[in-house]
């Protein structure tokens, strides 16, 4: 199943080029912040996803063309991200300075949820900056239940459902070294979407491509079978530290091909079996008072 927030924030469903409201048999669906409500129903899935079913049988499509399309998981818990978790893309950030390390000796970080945007973005970079900033097109995973020391045969069982993900990032250079977690997290820095496919329909995550365009030109294209840690090696890996709770998102780590953006850029981003975003690129019209 597509699984979709459009028009701050109702539920659909997307089939084909259609999309189908079931937001009246969501509970406690509401646009009041904090807009929990998404991680609530992916808590009590098991009973939600029939009623659902149910309630889409009797609605009429809207053509998906006509909505829009919001963050799949607008608020969650924890937004988890991985570094240096493709082979090939810690060789190029050799010079960017990751010293060749995964993140298997790197760990994880955290971005703040708050730069979590939706699928057609903008991404709006800070006013005034001769700073860089690069695309990292990551698969997303939501996770589906609240879990804890999750063993590696267990883990595909906490996962709810499968997403494209941009971990956009400003690089560290010489005069300026800010933690990853800054540089991650500026509003917009997350876009994710265009939906949330169920993992029902995934039957082998570290098979999948995914592919990355600037203005039309691919930049990144790879298998997440390259990836050092598999997705179920980082729950288990990311669940020793700390409880995962329903909604939660994991950026699993980018491959090779990252590279810079610019205000007026479409950054397209395409995993198998999931969808495709483009995203736009802007800059913001307020000079922030620091301005990086
Ligand atoms: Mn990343």
């Amino acid at each position: 199943m597509k699984l979709a927030i459009f028009n701050t924030w109702r539920v659909g469903i997307v089939e084909d080029d259609q999309i189908f409201d079931v937001t009246s048999v969501v509970p406690n669906a509401s646009p009041r912040w904090p807009l929990v409500f998404v991680n609530q129903f992916i808590d009590e899935w098991e009973d939600i996803r029939d009623r659902i079913m149910n309630a889409k049988a009797t609605i009429r499509p809207r053509p998906l063309a006509q909505v829009q399309l919001c963050a799949p998981i607008p608020n969650p818990q924890h937004l988890i991200a991985a570094p240096a978790n493709y082979r090939k893309h810690i060789g190029e950030m050799g010079k960017l300075g990751s010293g060749g390390r995964s993140m298997a000796q790197l760990g994880f970080f955290l971005k703040s949820p708050s730069s979590l945007t939706g699928p057609n973005g903008p991404v709006i970079l800070p006013r005034s900056t001769d700073r860089r900033f690069d695309h990292e097109a990551e698969l997303g995973v939501i996770i589906a239940r609240r879990c804890k020391n999750v063993p590696l045969e267990e883990a595909m069982d906490v996962v709810f459902g499968y997403t494209c993900l941009l971990d956009m990032t400003m690089r560290i250079s010489d005069e300026h070294q800010e933690e990853r977690v800054m540089r991650k997290s500026f509003d917009t820095f997350t876009p994710t979407g265009p939906w949330i496919v169920t993992a029902d329909e995934i039957e082998n995550p570290q098979e999948l491509s995914i592919t990355l365009k600037v203005n039309g030109d691919v930049r990144q294209s790879a298998s997440t079978a390259d990836m050092i840690l598999s997705v179920a090696e980082q729950i288990s890996y990311i669940s020793s530290v700390m409880t995962l709770s329903p909604g939660d998102v994991l950026a699993t780590g980018t491959p090779e091909g990252i590279g810079p953006i610019q205000k007026g850029d479409v950054i397209d981003v395409q995993i198998s079996g999931v969808g495709e975003m483009k995203v736009t690129v802007e800059e913001s019209d307020v000079v922030a008072p620091k301005t990086f």
